[in-house]
């Protein structure tokens, strides 16, 4: 397959979807986030404000942009940023706010994009894993000047690997898909650009993604149904308390979502993943971002709600292909071992 006839109706059908007047179809998650960036021209001695609780690819982006993160912490229950910690790392260095919509979840954009708008920021938003969450009849994604996404395999909407970013702005999208191909096309408007990259997402792998934009309500409501099953099954179970999200957001059941009170909840998800329950902590090592080696070197505060955050939450990994069957298994190895795990052996 050869062209770019996939990819082009791609980005009509996603600006389409989500109601914004420009889609970009890109590589991945991180290249759409690293794309955004530079479109916004942030570099050397631009701050960009960063969820302590979030992942690695969320952060590397600002870095490769030559941007600089700041890790900002949340609140207790992690379900937004600590305005008071943010409000203190704003200096006139900040060029941007990149709040991650991490499981899905998203905080307040209203007062969000307030503070961006009275220190003249841009918010960009790491929608990856918030396709399809929807506040006050607006999808995440489309608060800020620019949305990114991810269409790796996993996300609600998939591709295998694949990305977008979605955005109202005219310049900012002509810059973002000169930049995803080595500026060929060159970027029309008059700004000396930087060197661009090979960010192109394949045409079969837009021919995927076509197909299941297709079926994006369906898919969305099966994530739903399948975090919703496993809460039911789970509901009740000691030391593992379903968290609630928010009614006031039609979140999109990213993962099933818990709060762990068994003693070392982190050795507990991990023993699951080992037990065979993929989870955030116990399978990819989920660790706030201000603590991840590779970021050691950036000038940072202790993130402690974050972090207390990220040890307690089971965050069960779902996927388009889990059945039935295999939540109920999941949901029994949860239950069994978290009865055990109460009594000392
Ligand atoms: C998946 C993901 C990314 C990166 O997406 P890729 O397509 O893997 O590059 C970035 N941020 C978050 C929150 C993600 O879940």
């Amino acid at each position: 397959m050869t062209g770019t006839a996939h990819t082009e109706a791609l980005e009509r059908e996603l600006a389409a979807q989500f109601g914004v007047r420009h889609a970009v179809a890109v590589a991945s998650g991180t290249a759409a986030l690293h794309t955004a960036l530079a479109a916004l021209d942030l570099g050397p001695g631009d701050d960009v404000l960063v969820p302590a609780l979030s992942v690695v690819m969320s952060v590397a982006p600002v870095i490769h942009a030559g941007a600089r993160p700041i890790f900002v912490d949340c609140t207790p229950d992690g379900t937004d940023f600590d305005h008071d910690d943010l409000a203190t790392k704003i200096t006139a260095a900040t060029r941007a706010i990149l709040p991650v919509h991490l499981w899905g979840r998203v905080g307040d954009s209203v007062r969000l994009l307030r503070l961006a708008r009275r220190y003249g920021v841009d918010v960009v938003e790491d929608a990856c894993q918030a396709q399809g969450t929807q506040v006050g009849g607006r999808h995440a994604g489309t608060f800020g000047t620019i949305g990114c996404f991810s269409m790796k395999d996993g996300k609600v909407l998939w591709s295998g690997e694949g990305g977008y970013l979605l955005t109202d702005r005219d310049d900012l999208y002509a810059y973002a898909r000169s930049f995803r191909s080595h500026h060929q096309p060159p970027y029309p408007g008059v700004r000396a650009t930087r060197p661009g990259h090979n960010y192109r997402l394949a045409e079969p792998l837009a021919a995927v993604a076509r197909a299941n934009l297709a079926r994006f309500d369906a898919l969305l409501a099966r994530r739903r149904r399948q975090a919703g099953l496993l809460r039911e099954l789970l509901s009740g179970t000691p030391g593992i308390e379903v968290v609630d999200v928010s009614a006031e957001q039609q979140w999109n059941g990213y993962s099933l979502l818990a709060s762990v009170t068994l003693p070392a909840p982190r050795a507990f998800c991990e023993h699951l993943a080992r037990q065979g329950v993929p989870n955030s902590v116990g399978t990819f090592r989920l660790v706030p971002a201000d603590r991840q080696p590779v970021f050691a070197g950036l000038p940072t505060t202790p993130c402690r709600n974050a972090a207390a955050v990220v040890d307690r939450t089971l965050a069960v990994v779902l996927n388009d292909h889990d059945h039935d069957g295999r939540l109920d298994r999941y949901a029994k190895t949860i239950i069994r071992e978290a009865r055990r795990w109460h009594r000392p052996c």
